[in-house]
């Protein structure tokens, strides 16, 4: 057993809006245990990592949920219970790798990573070494990286990249595991919060500050500096820890705290060219926009609302302002709208059946504080029993425009999506989806993209939004204050 290393896999992943005035409970959670945990690992047959037979890797219990509300206490709770119960009938452990994204926010309790972290800790002992893979969406404070012996985090947005960070830190941690090294970790805070949306990977400033940690990491050769992350936080959670973050782990103190202070400089100095990247607007600046001359399908982002980063997801918002527009009531124009919850509507159109006109209020029920219900009439286009995600769906036509309706709240990032309905994105005029960046399928349908700054529980406008919680000053929401120091703290 002693030349047998053992390293235990689990955690609790959510993005949590304390702007949403919804809840996040159970039912919102995927919970994965044990052997059906292995989807989130490919590069893992069988629970086998880089041909090893020395390691042997204990999957443990993995939730995670779609972005959202915070999450119940109880829930948290729950979960946090079962984590613990399974870690605990497979100790002792050389190793603990901690699959966590880093924005989840537990109603009534701040940080709430640190404090899973703690009790992990706790478990395991302090002999373990703990590896957290994250999302650079994470807010990282100074607790959590006192609990945790070794940070990576995605290095692209949209998260591309999301399987190989799983792996680049199951890397890290078998590597100080067989070398016997517990590094240290070089911590520091940029007083910078910005939405996803304007520190996109996919163009600059972003895209050259997050490709210069590859070269500030030295995974491959026998380096001292073993990772270099970067966080850009996120940026609806009014918490105290909210704030793009740099952690470089490693084991030359001065060398890791010298890269977190490289990175952290070049973030502070780009921060006044984050843009959305994007065209943005107001919802009918969008839409006009849109229809005008040139090449289709246009995409428009419903960002405000997005689920995939915290929203709700009914607020409708910029459907009102598509189904009113005239060249959308009568005129050539088309469009899709995915999607809108609302699980009264799917059954009043369910029971109406397919060709049936019918008037449904839709959403503005889940998130009233940014919405209220859309009285429409049209007709019933499709009804699809079911979906996996969504529940119950159906299509209503409101004049030239197709509006998805789902019982359950459901992103709508593939063209399956779209095509098991029946509908074409590609042959309409405007395809509204409530999302933020877009992910690779819609990108490629694109043949135009507008981000439309719409309210919502993830409002990209995040100067109108009311923070009492995060440390100031804090840029963009204060502009007039003097350099910060940008000095690493050293922790180990
Ligand atoms: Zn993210």
């Amino acid at each position: 057993m002693s030349n047998v290393h053992r390293i235990g896999v689990g955690g609790i992943a959510i993005e949590s809006s304390t702007f949403s005035p919804q809840t996040t409970r159970l039912d919102d959670f995927t919970v994965l245990a044990g052997a059906e945990m292995q989807s989130r690992y490919p590069f893992m047959p069988d629970w086998v990592f880089q041909g090893r037979t020395d390691v042997q890797w204990l999957p443990c219990i993995h939730a995670r949920a779609i972005p959202g509300a915070p999450v119940a206490p109880e829930t948290y709770a729950h979960l946090k219970t079962r984590l613990l119960a399974a870690i605990e009938t497979v100790l002792p452990m050389d190793g603990f790798f901690l699959d966590i994204h880093g924005a989840m926010n537990v109603a009534g309790m701040d940080d709430a990573e640190a404090d899973l972290a703690a009790a992990v800790r706790e478990l395991v002992g302090p002999c373990c070494l703990i590896a957290a893979g994250m999302d650079l969406h994470g807010n990282v404070s100074r607790a959590l990286v006192e609990r945790v012996d070794i940070f990576t985090a995605h290095r692209l947005a949209p998260h591309d990249d999301a399987i190989d960070t799983r792996e680049r830190s199951c890397a890290l941690l078998l590597r100080c595991i067989d070398e016997g090294t517990r590094p240290a970790r070089a911590w520091l805070r940029i007083p910078v919060l910005l939405p996803g949306e304007r520190t996109s990977t996919l163009v600059e400033p972003a895209k050259s500050i997050y490709a210069s940690l590859a070269t500030e990491s030295a995974i491959a050769g026998r380096g001292t500096v073993l990772d270099a992350s970067l966080w850009v936080g996120y940026v609806w959670a009014d918490e105290p820890r909210s704030s793009a973050t740099v952690v470089v782990t490693g084991t030359d103190t001065t060398a890791i705290a010298a890269a977190a202070e490289r990175v952290a400089r070049r973030y502070w100095a780009a921060r006044e060219r984050f843009t959305f990247g994007t065209p943005a607007g107001d919802a009918s600046w969008c839409i006009d926009s849109a229809l005008e001359p040139g090449p289709t399908p246009v995409v428009i982002s419903d960002s405000g609302d997005n689920p995939t980063a915290g929203g709700v997801g009914d607020v409708p918002h910029l459907l009102g302002h598509l189904v009113s527009h005239p060249k959308l009531r009568e005129g050539g124009a088309s469009a899709i709208f995915a999607s809108i919850p609302d699980p009264d509507a799917v059954r009043a159109m369910v029971k109406a059946g397919t060709g049936a006109e019918v008037g449904v209020d839709l959403g503005g029920k889940l998130d009233p504080v940014n919405g209220s219900p859309l009285r429409v009439k049209g007709t019933v286009e499709t009804v699809f029993l079911d979906d996996a995600v969504g529940g119950d769906l159906a299509v209503l036509r409101v004049g030239n425009v197709l509006v998805i309706v789902t019982s359950r709240r459901k992103p709508h990032h593939y063209l399956q999506d779209f095509t098991q309905l029946g509908l074409d994105p590609a042959a309409c005029t405007v395809v509204a989806v409530k999302i933020g960046y877009l992910v690779p399928e819609l990108r490629a349908i694109a043949r135009r993209a507008l981000l439309a700054l719409t309210p919502g529980a993830v409002n990209q406008d995040i100067g109108s939004l009311t923070y009492t919680r995060v440390l100031r000053p804090m840029y963009p929401l204060d502009t007039e204050f003097g350099e910060p120091e940008l000095r690493a703290e050293l922790i180990s």
